[in-house]
């Protein structure tokens, strides 16, 4: 195993690429901790894929160097940098058994025969294919074909990262939380660097220790899943995270204060006079409906989730979501909301102001 460094990474499929506009894949500088679980995660055409090639050596970048631990492996093969790949479709060997797929990269590395049944038998256990093994491949259900891949992926110790590409597209919805359990327990168990690129947010913030988020080919932002929820730094991990994401209402700033129509919210720290597009960004979960106190709304409509409902309102001109529990009555006179100060981030052209390096002030109150 080993820990994974990007340095001054970056890729453009164009030949003469000019501006950071031609890039796929804009500047990025990273080292992935040896044997922590990470996750990938953004929307189609963010590219995730075009980091995640460079990573395997399916792509040389057009800029930087990736190290493994301190080897420069930039220009080695994929097969070089001894890295085991999971895939969306699953990859296996139609005319052998299960067993046989499982062990295949262990024989194929001549690896002691009461090795190769001990760590085949261990993995099959771990995600749920001991009753399948002496079954030929051919003939299974796609579900279970990729949990072979997986395990395959899975079966040596002696890789430097395993690298998972959006791996649960083609499971049934009802066993992929299985799966991510079991991704996770192995995690746990065998402490692999792992890299799991997906769109999901569902997936990357239940397996992953960190998460990666890219947009628009860059990454905006690496955290674990509180602190994405929390303190998101840009307004499309906002956004993206959470569902629905975080509401955002453009606001001018002065100070402590921030100025929405003719209404003051006071925040908990002095922002000074920042200049651009400013917006407050806050989470549903974080805004209460009242009467007669607070910032005023109308509201719009009410989704019933199960757990929880969701009002839409509008607060002067922007359309936001505010989540109660599910028992909470809406009453006709409930036409305010109070943002709960702690949880107010203060957006300048989508990226978030850090609050600590602005002076924290006691209180704070909308
Ligand atoms: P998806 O989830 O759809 O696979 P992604 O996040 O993995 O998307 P990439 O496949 O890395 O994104 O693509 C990033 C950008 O690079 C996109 O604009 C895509 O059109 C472009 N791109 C990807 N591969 C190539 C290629 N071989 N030649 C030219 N452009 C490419």
């Amino acid at each position: 195993m080993a820990s994974i460094t990007l340095e001054n990474l970056a890729h453009s499929y164009h030949p003469n690429p000019g501006g950071d506009d031609d890039f796929a894949l804009k500047a990025v500088n990273y080292t992935w901790e040896d044997g922590r679980a990470y996750a990938l995660l953004g929307p189609s055409g963010c590219g995730k894929t075009t980091l995640l090639n460079i990573i395997s050596g399916l792509l040389t970048p057009t800029h930087g160097r990736v190290l493994f631990a301190d080897e420069d492996v930039t220009a080695s093969s994929t097969a070089a940098r001894n890295i085991a790949q999971v895939f969306q479709f699953p990859v296996v060997y139609d005319t052998m058994t299960v067993e046989q797929n499982l062990a295949f990269p262990l024989r194929n590395r001549r690896m002691e025969a009461s090795y190769v049944a001990e760590r085949v038998g261990r993995i099959a256990e771990m995600i749920g294919l001991q009753a399948d093994l002496k079954k030929k491949a051919r003939g299974l259900t796609s579900d279970l074909k990729q949990k072979i891949s997986l395990g395959r992926g899975m079966v040596r110790d002696d890789v430097n990262a395993i690298l998972f590409d959006e791996p649960l597209t083609v499971i049934d919805p009802h066993m992929k939380w299985e799966l991510r359990t079991q991704l996770k327990s192995l995690h746990r168990e065998f402490n692999h660097t792992m890299i799991y690129v997906t769109h999901d947010q569902t997936e990357a913030l239940t397996f992953a220790e960190k998460v990666v988020v890219m947009h628009e080919g860059r990454v905006v932002q690496i955290g674990t899943p509180k602190e994405l929820f929390e303190t998101p730094a840009h307004s499309f991990v906002g956004y993206f995270i959470g569902s629905p994401g975080m509401n955002f209402v453009p606001v001018s700033v002065a100070g402590n204060k921030a100025r929405l129509g003719d209404e003051t919210i006071k925040l908990t720290h002095d922002y000074g006079n920042p200049n651009g597009d400013l917006k407050l960004g806050i989470r549903p979960e974080f805004i209460s409906l009242t009467k007669g106190v607070g910032l005023p709304v109308r509201i719009n409509r009410v989704q019933d989730v199960g757990r929880h409902k969701f009002i839409n309102a509008a607060l002067f001109d922007t359309e936001i979501n505010i989540a109660v529990e599910e028992g909470f009555e809406i009453e006709t006179d409930m036409t305010n909301v109070i943002l709960d100060p702690d949880k107010v981030s203060i957006f300048c052209d989508d990226w978030r102001i850090d609050a600590q390096s602005a002076g924290k002030i006691d209180g704070g109150a909308t």
